[in-house]
């Protein structure tokens, strides 16, 4: 045999291990029944999708798309890229399944990985987790709202508080040009103080430089022009329509007219929820319309919302306040002796039939596999040995209020029944 290897994980790529994985659990499951109460269904997109899918969708000229995808030839020598956000998978998915002919609205969610090469730093990593949510059909700020609130609703079940809603409107292809310009017109005064990046971004996509990290350009770019100056007549009712809906609804909000955030596709709505609990990850969620995307990928002309919820801030900020209960075996089966542990063997398996978590003791002292039941918290431990065999009774333990006693054999179904299944 060749010599041994050690591995470790890829840089800034993370395994998730219990405890911390009960966690995600809740987090997936709680968001599950919440959706389910709004109506929205999952749908499994690939993780893979062509190149030109993100490079047209996102925007050629921002970070995701110049620095930050995985992509790579495939055998056939296809650009395929790993795909670095949900939406465009599940807008082309909802195109090539013809979906619009279904009655509007639409409404998904998904939960998977995502992938950016992005330099690792801390709660930032290049497979990062996403929930999501999309909604096709419905064009009135009533949507928005809703799946404001429906956001607000889940992130209130895993009891999280303290959360700011903020919320913008980026316009629309008729109001943008006007908004773009005069931005320009601001920056072109200013252009040595900004970034390269930004350089670039002046003239191809001047929103950009709004969202650019880089010290000297959030300096730069202070008393720059307010989107929501430059909204069209219906661009502005809608905004209306969003903040009286989030007024209707009860969700304090606060207009954010700097949060362009770091996509292409968006138009009039876009969303945060951020908490001070996060240091400079301040974002838990994001999310946003996209009314012109379902048309750029050739279907019908189709408005959309949706969001996303980052999976790794968001179970940080669990674990910070409160964390989860993490689960412990019903019954630990401790035996001795190989006819002993035959019998617990068929005993756990008929208690496992009945949904109960049991483990076993394989192996060791008794005095050991005690130890082990402590260990994993087991709530009654089962001791069986060939001399409990021949009297036909076994011992049993609470580890939780310290009782015990002995129960017969031939009771023991009964006896797991009543006292451990509701
Ligand atoms: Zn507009
Ligand atoms: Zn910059």
């Amino acid at each position: 045999m060749s010599s041994s290897q050690r591995y470790n994980a890829l840089k800034g790529v993370q395994d998730i291990l219990p405890p911390d994985i009960y966690l995600w659990q809740r987090v997936e499951s709680v968001a599950r029944k919440i959706f389910a109460n709004y109506g929205f269904q999952e749908i499994k997109a690939p993780i893979i999708e062509s190149t030109t899918l993100f490079t047209r969708s996102i925007g050629e000229t921002t970070d995701i798309v110049e620095k930050e995808m995985y992509t790579f030839p495939d055998k056939a020598g296809r650009s395929i890229t790993l795909r670095p956000e949900g939406t465009a998978p599940v807008v082309r998915a909802y195109v090539e399944h013809h979906l619009h002919t279904l009655p509007p609205p639409q409404k998904f969610f998904y939960s998977g990985p995502m992938f950016r090469y992005e330099r690792p730093q801390k709660g930032r990593f290049r497979q990062f987790y996403q929930i999501g949510v999309e909604a096709f059909g419905v064009a009135t700020a009533e949507l928005d709202g809703e799946v404001i609130a429906m956001l607000k609703v889940l992130l209130e079940n895993l009891g999280l508080r303290e959360l700011n809603f903020e919320v913008n409107s980026i316009g629309c292809e008729e109001c943008r040009p006007s908004y773009r310009s005069s931005l320009q017109d601001f920056f072109s005064s200013r252009l040595d103080h900004l970034c390269p990046d930004c350089k670039r971004r002046y003239e191809f996509n001047p929103l950009r430089i709004l969202d650019c990290k880089v010290e000297r350009c959030i300096e730069t770019r202070k008393g720059a022009p307010k989107v929501t100056d430059f909204l069209c007549g219906e661009c502005r009712d809608h905004f209306e329509g969003v903040l009286s809906i989030l007024r209707l609804l009860q969700i304090p909000h606060l207009v954010n007219p700097d949060m362009v955030r770091g996509l292409d596709y968006y138009t009039r709505t876009t969303f945060e929820v951020t908490t001070e609990h996060l240091g400079s990850q301040k974002a838990v969620a994001a999310g946003g319309r996209y009314d012109r995307l379902v048309e750029e990928f050739g279907g019908p002309f189709t408005p959309a919302i949706g969001f996303a919820i980052g999976m790794e801030r968001l179970t940080a900020l669990l674990k910070e306040t409160g964390g989860t209960e993490v689960p412990s075996p019903q019954v630990f089966m401790a035996s001795i002796g190989k006819r002993a542990t035959q019998e617990g063997l068929l005993m756990a398996e008929r208690f496992r039939a009945k949904g109960l978590w049991v483990e076993v003791g394989y192996e060791g002292s008794l005095r050991s596999q005690l130890r082990r039941a402590d260990k994993l918290a087991s709530h009654y431990v089962f001791i069986i040995g060939d001399d409990e065999l021949s009297s036909g009774k076994m011992q049993w333990k609470n580890l939780r209020d310290g009782s015990q006693g002995e129960v017969e054999i031939t009771q023991a179904d009964e006896f797991v029944s009543s006292r451990l299944i509701p």
